[in-house]
């Protein structure tokens, strides 16, 4: 696996709805929980769970075994769409106010709601 050095810039923020493209997660969509620039991994909701076998904490009285999301990689994965519904890769335009935006290579519209 590649080592990536130094921070990463990401196509995907947190909130945004991915679909994944590789791996044995191919095809599944979720939520992006977290974004780890430093690793250029993500975390996606209900994607790469694991089992973690917990001691009792204050969470988790009973301790056990737990399901959570590990990372994967950024460039795995694709954002969706929310107007066409459809993974898709991104462009960006610049809006009138001068901000810039992130607009679907497919659909064209925006993906960043102000
Ligand atoms: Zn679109």
């Amino acid at each position: 696996m590649a080592v990536v050095v130094g921070r990463q810039a990401l196509h995907v923020k947190k909130g945004d709805l991915v679909e994944v493209i590789h791996g044995k997660h191919r095809g599944k969509r979720g939520k992006v929980l977290r974004v780890l620039t430093k690793h250029g991994r993500i975390l996606v909701e209900g994607v790469n769970l694991v089992k973690r076998h917990t001691r009792p904490n204050q969470k988790l009285p009973q301790g056990g075994i737990v399901e959570k999301e590990a990372a994967v990689y950024g460039a795995k994965v694709m954002l969706v769409c929310p107007s066409c519904g459809k993974p898709t890769r991104l462009g960006h335009a610049i809006q009138d106010d001068g901000t810039r935006v992130r607009v679907c290579r497919r659909c064209g519209s925006a993906l960043d709601k102000k």
